[in-house]
C-alpha cells in the first residue's frame, strides 16, 4: 500500500470591510508517499520505521544513521553495560532477523548534513542527495561539553555505545577516583555503577541539589543522601571552572585530582544540519500537537515529523510546549510520527500525542520512577511510605493542579497515577487514591 491524500497546509485568516468576517482558506496539496527517509537509527527512528511497515505502508523506507552500530539500547550504558554485567549484544534493540523482516533499507555511519524542506531533499555527509515524500526526523540530542574536553584522554562522557565501553574500561578494575560533574541522571547513574565496581566516586554539581531538573530540590537532595549512603561524596553549588591533566579545576582555584572525570552536564538536541532547512528549531526541531515540523513562519511542513529526544512540542495535557529527554518519550513519538504522517497522507486526520512523560532510574538498590512533570514552583508533598525508610510516593502539586508523581522503590503506587494525569485528575482525586495504597 502506498499512501497518497490532500492534506491542508495553510489557514489565512480573512477580516473583510465593514463587517467582520473571518474566514478559513485551505490551501491544499497533494502528498503521495513513494519513499520515507527517517533520519536517526536509535530508538525512535526504529519506532517509526516498525510502525510504517506494521500500518501497512508498502513504499520504501530508509533510516539514515549517523552510528555504525545497529539501533541499541542507551539506559544500560550508565548501568549494566557499565558495570560489565551485560555485554553489547544484549543491548540490541532487534535481533537481525527482525531487521530484515522490516524491509527497511539501513544506511549506517553516514549522517544528514542538510534538509532541504520544501524541495523534499535530504542531503547527506557522503556526498549524496536523497530525494523524499515523507520524513521522520529523530536525532536526539548529543552531550553538552567544557570547553576544551576533547584534548584530555581521563575525559569521558556518555551517550553512545563506544563511549560507555571505554569508560568501563577505565573502572572496571575499581581504585580509580572519578571525578563526576553534574549530578544529573547521567552523573548520578555513572556514579552509583563506578562506586559499585570500587572506586572512589565525587560528584561536582552546580546547583544546590542533585537532580534538581527532574525531581524538584527536596527529592532531589533525599536521593543524594542515599548516594552519600553508599559512600558516594557528593558536592553541590560547586562550580568547574575548567578541565586540567590533573582532574578539575573548580571556581576559586581548588582542584579536585582525578584519575576519570566523566561530564554528564546535560545535552543539546541534534539539530545542526537543520540549519538551512526552513524548519522552526529553537532548542528542539519545533512541531504542533500532532508532531508535524513547523516553518520558520509557524505553518506545517506536510511529510515532515520528529520525534524523540530531538522534539519540541505542545503537549495538550500540560498545557505546556515542552521536549523530553526519556525513553518512553521516544518510544511512543517514533510510532506516533510514523502513524500521523500515514494519516495525513491518506486524507485521514493525524491524532494530537498528548502523553504523561515516563521515566526511571536504577541507582544502588533504588528503583526511582516519576511520571509527569516537576517545575520550579511546584510543591512535593510526600503521601505514601517515608523518605527514611527508602520506599516512598511523593506527589507533586502546583496550586490545585496535580502535576507529577515520584517513587522509590514503589511501582505499584506510581503507575496508578499516570492514569490519574492522563484524565487531567485533581490534586484531591490523586490524594485520595494514594490514600487507597496499602504501606
Ligand atoms: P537518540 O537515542 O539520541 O538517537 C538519535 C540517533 O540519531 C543517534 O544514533 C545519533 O547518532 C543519530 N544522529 C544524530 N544526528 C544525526 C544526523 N545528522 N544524521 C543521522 N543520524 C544522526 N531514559 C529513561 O527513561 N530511563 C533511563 O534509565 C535512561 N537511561 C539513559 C542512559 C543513558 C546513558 C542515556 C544516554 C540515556 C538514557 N535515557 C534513559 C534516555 C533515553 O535513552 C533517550 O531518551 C532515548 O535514547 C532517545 O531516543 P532518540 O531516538 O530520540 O534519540
Ligand atoms: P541532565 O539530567 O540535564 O543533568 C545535567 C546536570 O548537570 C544538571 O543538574 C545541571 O545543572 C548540571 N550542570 C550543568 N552544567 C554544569 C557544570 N558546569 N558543572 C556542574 N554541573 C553542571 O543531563 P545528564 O545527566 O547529562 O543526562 C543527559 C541526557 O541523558 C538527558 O537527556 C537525560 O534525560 C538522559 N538520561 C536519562 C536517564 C534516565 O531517564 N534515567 C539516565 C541517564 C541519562 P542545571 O540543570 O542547573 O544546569
Amino acid at each position: 500500500m502506498r499512501e497518497r491524500g490532500w492534506v491542508c497546509v495553510g489557514v489565512v485568516v480573512c477580516v473583510g470591510v465593514g463587517t467582520l468576517s473571518v474566514g478559513a482558506v485551505w490551501h491544499l496539496c497533494r502528498v503521495e508517499l513513494n519513499r520515507v527517509v527517517v533520519v536517526g537509527a536509535s530508538l525512535a527512528g526504529l519506532r517509526a520505521a516498525e510502525t510504517l511497515r506494521s500500518e501497512g505502508f508498502g513504499g520504501e523506507v530508509i533510516v539514515v544513521g549517523a552510528e555504525q552500530h545497529r539501533p541499541y539500547d542507551r539506559p544500560p550504558l550508565s548501568k549494566k553495560l557499565l558495570a560489565g554485567d551485560w555485554e553489547p549484544d544484549r543491548i540490541q534493540l532487534r535481533q537481525p532477523d527482525s531487521f530484515d523482516e522490516l524491509d527497511v533499507e539501513w544506511r549506517f555511519g553516514i549522517a544528514a548534513a542538510g534538509l532541504d524542506a520544501d524541495e523534499q531533499i535530504l542531503h547527506l555527509t557522503d556526498g549524496t542527495d536523497l530525494a523524499f515524500d515523507g520524513c521522520i526526523i529523530a536525532t536526539g540530542a548529543s552531550c553538552r561539553r567544557l570547553a576544551d574536553q576533547s584534548r584530555f584522554a581521563h575525559v569521558h562522557e556518555v551517550r553512545t555505545l563506544d563511549d560507555s565501553m571505554r569508560l568501563r574500561a577505565e573502572i572496571a578494575g575499581g581504585d580509580q577516583h572519578v571525578v563526576v560533574i553534574g549530578a544529573g541522571f547521567i552523573g548520578l547513574e555513572v556514579a552509583a555503577t563506578a562506586k559499585q565496581l570500587g572506586n572512589r566516586v565525587t560528584v561536582l554539581e552546580g546547583a544546590s541539589a542533585p537532580l534538581i531538573r527532574g525531581l524538584g530540590a527536596e527529592m532531589g537532595a533525599a536521593i543524594g543522601i542515599a548516594h552519600e549512603a553508599n559512600g558516594v561524596d557528593i558536592r553541590c553549588d560547586v562550580h568547574v571552572d575548567r578541565l586540567d591533566d590533573h582532574g578539575a579545576m573548580l571556581q576559586g582555584g581548588e582542584l579536585i585530582e582525578a584519575d576519570v572525570v566523566v561530564v554528564g552536564i546535560g545535552v543539546v538536541p541534534a539539530t545542526a544540519w537543520l540549519d538551512d532547512s526552513g524548519l522552526e528549531v529553537r532548542d528542539g526541531v519545533v512541531c504542533d500537537e500532532t508532531l508535524n515540523a513547523r516553518r520558520l513562519d509557524g505553518s506545517v511542513r506536510p511529510g515532515v515529523y520528529a520525534a524523540g529526544d530531538v522534539l519540541r512540542w505542545p503537549n495538550q495535557l500540560f498545557d505546556e510546549e515542552m521536549r523530553v529527554e526519556h525513553w518512553t518519550n521516544a518510544a511512543e513519538q517514533g510510532a506516533a510520527a510514523a502513524k500521523n504522517l500515514l494519516a495525513s497522507a491518506s486524507g485521514g486526520a493525524p491524532e494530537p500525542y498528548a502523553s504523561v512523560p515516563f521515566f526511571w532510574s536504577d541507582q544502588f538498590d533504588l528503583r526511582i520512577q516519576f511520571v509527569g512533570r516537576s517545575g520550579p514552583d511546584d510543591e512535593a508533598v510526600v503521601v505514601a511510605g517515608s523518605v527514611d525508610d527508602g520506599k516512598f510516593l511523593t506527589l507533586y502539586r502546583n496550586g490545585d493542579r496535580f502535576r507529577g508523581a515520584l517513587g522509590v522503590r514503589a511501582p505499584r503506587w506510581v503507575m496508578p497515577m499516570r492514569q490519574l494525569l492522563a484524565e487531567q485528575a485533581s490534586w484531591e482525586e490523586a490524594l485520595a487514591k494514594a490514600a487507597t495504597f496499602e504501606t
